[in-house]
């Protein structure tokens, strides 16, 4: 049976993030991708080149100039027949919920390693929330234009850090300032590198074959003996690629470059879309939908304020899982049972100025929020169904939030009510007392917030310490028993931002016993809905 033109759109989307550690270049290889998907042009702009940050501004204005601002959140680009779909995974020196969340939304990832460094913390952390869908990586070392270390040894640690094989694809040729080229295992032909080609689409020079006449004069005899001896070295050591395991999450393919002289970028872009999986299936209350379902479905992963001062409204981020969006169209909002009509949906084609008046599975689509969304939330054109697998985490961290003047209640409960539907924070509000009790996972995250409400809601509030160690939502089928613990547990039982019943004990210790003397009654450190 041959695929409908739907589903042939469908099977040309490739929707990924990029993880690293901060540093790594993950900011550096999205401007080149860009620059590939002709979705930005940085030829000119030799006055930022230090920093490489001049390139996202551009971006920035051009996002300001069609009048959207969410800066990078979402890049949509076309790239050879294909429609890759790049969202960016933020939050620096916490592991925050937002990348998470993110991660849920793509089909797979392209992790960047520092070559020099090898791998390193965050990297990890990202990897194991990587695992937990067998979300299928590709593996870019990055910085051969320095002395980095030895690759072997960086392939190395990702198999037995990281504990996924890895398959190299192409090989570096010398490296910092010996660095010549990379070398293409599977196709047998070298990609010579060339300098000062970092802000345009570079030339490809390629020579067929290690062995050819052309190898022997770019390289001299001695360096391709050398190259020839290290590669036989590296196949005895590593494995050969399969397709199925990298789609099973189990083997990554590995490429060489440097994200920052604009070379191995497009040689691992070009095997990219060819192996990266279309949008897959997501999982449901009611099983699984399919990507060429053709009624509509998605998910929102994340709620961004809208940069722009002069829009106040904030954008949720909807994965649409089946179907089209259309401009105008009705859809079902689940979780409040109410159909609302979408005509404004921001969508992310980088480049091209004329509003897009569709979106299809695989794509993401900015909403417009006005207090109604929640993250987790679904949408659907069919039947009532809930998409599963974007959780909130359990704090650890808390504080009680009082206010300088109190005549600004009002403003600071929706302050916090909507930074807590951004995933800014997380808000309990006790059933026994007026406190407002913020909890975080990472400690910059308050910092945020406080500046945030001074400057998005006007209101100055100020932290005290309060007696709440962890949090656990509380879930219980039977109706008299929950009762019964609402009463006599009450002292220590919130509802929090999303109206969810929560447990916040003071200690472990009290959770632990808790626990026990309430064996009917769920207590769980992370909540879906
Ligand atoms: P991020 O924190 O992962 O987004 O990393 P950036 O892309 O901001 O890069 C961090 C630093 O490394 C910047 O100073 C970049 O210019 C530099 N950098 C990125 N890629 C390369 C590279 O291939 N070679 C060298 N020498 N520096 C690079």
């Amino acid at each position: 049976m041959s695929d409908t033109p739907f589903q042939q759109e469908v099977g040309k989307r490739r929707t990924f993030g990029i993880i690293s550690h901060p540093d790594a270049g993950k900011t550096t290889i999205t401007e080149k991708l860009l620059l590939f998907g002709n979705a930005i042009q940085l030829a000119g702009t030799v006055k930022g080149k230090k920093t490489g940050r001049m390139a996202t501004s551009d971006w920035m204005q051009m996002e300001q100039e069609r009048g959207i601002s969410i800066t990078t959140s979402v890049m949509q680009f076309p790239y050879r027949e294909r429609m890759v779909n790049l969202l960016d995974t933020p939050g620096h020196e916490d592991f925050s919920e937002d990348t998470y969340r993110t991660l849920t939304a793509v089909d797979s990832v392209l992790m960047v390693i520092d070559g020099a460094k090898g791998v390193e913390d965050r990297t990890i952390k990202l990897m194991d929330v990587c695992r937990l869908r067998d979300t299928p990586i590709f593996t870019f070392i990055n910085k051969m234009d320095r002395e980095v270390r030895d690759h072997i040894e960086v392939l190395d640690e990702i198999e037995t850090v990281l504990n996924i094989k890895c398959a190299p694809v192409t090989w570096p040729i010398g490296m910092g300032k010996a660095f010549k080229g990379i070398y293409d295992l599977m196709a047998d032909t070298i990609h010579v590198f060339k300098q000062g080609q970092a802000s345009v689409v570079p030339d490809d020079i390629q020579i067929k074959g290690l062995d050819s006449p052309e190898a022997l004069e770019l390289l001299g005899e001695e360096l391709v003996e050398e190259v020839k001896e290290e590669i036989e070295l590296v196949q005895a050591a590593s494995h050969e690629f399969d397709l199925q395991e990298y789609l099973d999450g189990k083997l990554t393919p590995v490429f060489f470059g440097t994200a920052l002289a604009n070379f191995g970028v497009r040689e691992m872009l070009n095997y990219f879309v060819e192996w990266a999986p279309s949008p897959l299936p997501r999982g449901t209350d009611l099983g699984e939908v399919a990507p060429d379902d053709d009624k509509f479905t998605g998910f929102v992963f994340k709620i961004q304020a809208n940069m722009d001062p002069k829009h106040r409204d904030r954008i949720a981020f909807m994965r649409i899982c089946s179907g089209t969006y259309s401009k105008g169209m009705k859809m079902k909002h689940v979780r409040i049972g109410k159909d609302v009509k979408i005509a404004d949906a921001v969508t992310f084609l980088a480049g091209d100025r004329s509003a897009v008046e569709e979106a299809i599975s695989g794509d993401i689509i900015g909403l417009h929020n006005h207090g109604t969304i929640q993250i987790g939330d679904t949408f659907t054109m069919g039947e009532d169904r809930q998409f599963t697998g974007i959780p909130h985490f359990a704090p650890e961290l808390f504080k009680r939030v009082r206010l300088k003047d109190p005549l600004k209640m009002k403003q600071l409960q929706k302050g916090l009510q909507q930074l807590s539907e951004e995933g800014a924070t997380q808000l309990f509000m006790p059933l026994n007392n007026n406190d407002l009790i913020l909890g975080a996972v990472g400690v910059l995250q308050f910092d945020v917030v406080q500046q945030r409400l001074r400057d998005e809601y006007k209101v100055e509030c100020i932290y005290e310490p309060v007696n709440v160690n962890t949090a656990r939502w509380v879930y219980c089928d039977d109706e008299r028993k929950l009762e019964e613990f609402k009463r006599k547990g009450g002292e220590n039982l919130a509802i929090d931002g999303g109206g969810y019943l929560t447990y916040i004990a003071p200690t472990r210790v009290n959770l632990s016993l808790t626990e026990e003397r309430w064996p009917d009654i769920q207590f769980r450190s992370t909540r879906e809905h």
